[in-house]
């Protein structure tokens, strides 16, 4: 006979995976948080802002964090990855493995012993828009504050040789792989923006200013890599004149046919962080149609501000004027039955998601997905919980709402797997 567990994996650490980790500790039972990247807080850390009260991210993180903390239930297994599941609801067997930070563990300050390192590499949390320490801090925001030596250094020799002289770092650490027994598993693996060089005719490869919209999150955030300061990637010229290109990738049968649902609203969100940074600033959003979904009064507010323009049309270019070094957006005005040329400072691309399931399922066989790669909750067959944007696009307060779904799922998982 197989034994019960009562035990919770959470994959993901981002908000879903946070909060049902949370929510399924504080119903009393064990909980093992595993996220693939050295920290948690998934995207919502790297945001300057985040619907409904436009928060910090630090509001909602912060509070989660503490939670965690001060529940003995709760297992965190950062720079993770579950290798294989196998089993069945009430008894699965989890393998997973855990990459080393290669730092001494115990330090008395994170930060003190890397503060005279030179060594640098692409920021990853900042999408590589600035460098940074070769061993570090991942980010102000991190969850467990602890020290990393990152990847990219391991793979440069001569950053490597340098930093393996630091006392604090120890390059000998090994990969663990544990062995994890638990009932139900919720999967809350997020999301990753649609690949925007792929929207050849956008031109986000060949013109640093043309960024994305998580991008321009890092840009605007106080902690990001211009200390929140409006400015263009590759001059350093302040970013008074800026375009929201709408659904970049999404509805559009030759990259993502769906709507990403969030997109909207973060271009609106996005268009107050340039307002309120020039009190001279313009915006222009090229348009197919505005889903705001719960926020139609935030969208009426800035409809309201004369210096943001509503453009209906789908650009069909962003060009480079080379004399002036302005960004020049392309479009029809449908409104208007005219073609249009904007010179800008910054085009963002409204770019969609794209679940994490779509390229790593989970390793379970039987589980359903969609054509997108989008996990469709099949409680029947196993006790294994979508939990998120892996199962369809959602904002973080749905995100929050789904997660918490998803626990009370998995505290009665047997009775559900037939
Ligand atoms: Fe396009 Fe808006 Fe849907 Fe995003 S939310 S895909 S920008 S319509």
């Amino acid at each position: 006979m197989s034994e019960i567990h009562t035990g919770v994996l959470v994959v993901g650490g981002g908000m879903a995976g946070v909060t049902a980790a949370v929510e399924s500790a504080e119903l009393g039972r064990e909980v093992f948080l595993v996220e693939k990247s050295v920290s948690l807080g998934g995207r919502v850390a790297g945001m300057k802002q985040y619907f409904p009260k436009l928060c910090p991210p630090y509001c909602g993180l912060e509070i989660n964090y503490r939670r965690i903390k001060e529940n003995p239930r709760i297992t965190v297994l950062t720079s993770s990855n579950v290798e294989a599941i196998e089993g069945t609801a009430g008894d699965y067997t989890v393998t997973v493995r855990v990459k080393p930070r290669y730092v001494k563990e115990n330090l008395c300050d994170p930060k003190a012993p890397f503060a005279e390192l030179d060594a640098q590499v692409p920021d990853g949390f900042n999408y590589g828009l600035c460098q940074k320490k070769a061993v570090g801090l991942p980010h102000e925001l991190a969850f467990p504050f602890l020290p990393v030596v990152d990847e990219a250094a391991l793979e440069n020799e001569e950053i490597r040789a340098q930093i393996g002289k630091l006392d604090a770092v120890d390059l000998e650490q090994e990969e663990k792989e544990m062995k994890l027994k638990v009932g139900s598993i919720i999967w809350a693996a997020g999301w990753v923006p649609y690949d925007a060089s792929r929207i050849e005719y956008l031109n986000y490869d060949a013109y640093p200013d043309v960024i994305t919209n998580v991008e321009m999150e890092r840009l605007a955030a106080v902690n990001g890599p211009t200390g929140g300061k409006l400015l263009r990637p590759s001059d350093g010229r302040e970013a008074k004149r800026v375009a929201f290109i709408q659904c970049a990738g999404s509805r559009d049968e030759n990259h993502l046919p769906y709507c990403s649902a969030v997109c909207c609203m973060a271009s609106l969100k996005q268009s107050t962080y340039v307002r309120e940074a020039y009190d001279d600033a313009e915006v222009w959003v090229f348009y197919i149609d505005i889903r705001a979904n719960r926020y139609e009064s935030f969208y009426r507010k800035i409809q309201d501000d004369d210096k943001v323009h509503f453009i209906k049309g789908k650009p069909g270019s962003v060009e480079l004027d080379a004399d002036s070094g302005d960004l020049v957006v392309v479009s029809e005005d449908m409104t208007q039955d005219e073609m249009v040329r904007v010179p800008v400072d910054l085009v963002v691309l409204a770019t969609g998601m794209v679940p994490a399931t779509k390229e790593n399922k989970v390793p379970y066989e039987g589980l359903i997905y969609d054509e997108f790669g989008f996990m469709v909750a099949n409680p029947e067959k196993a006790a294994i919980y979508p939990a998120g944007c892996v199962k369809r696009p959602v904002d973080v307060s749905a995100t929050v709402q789904d997660a918490t779904g998803a626990s009370i799922r998995a505290l009665g998982a047997r009775r559900e797997v037939k």
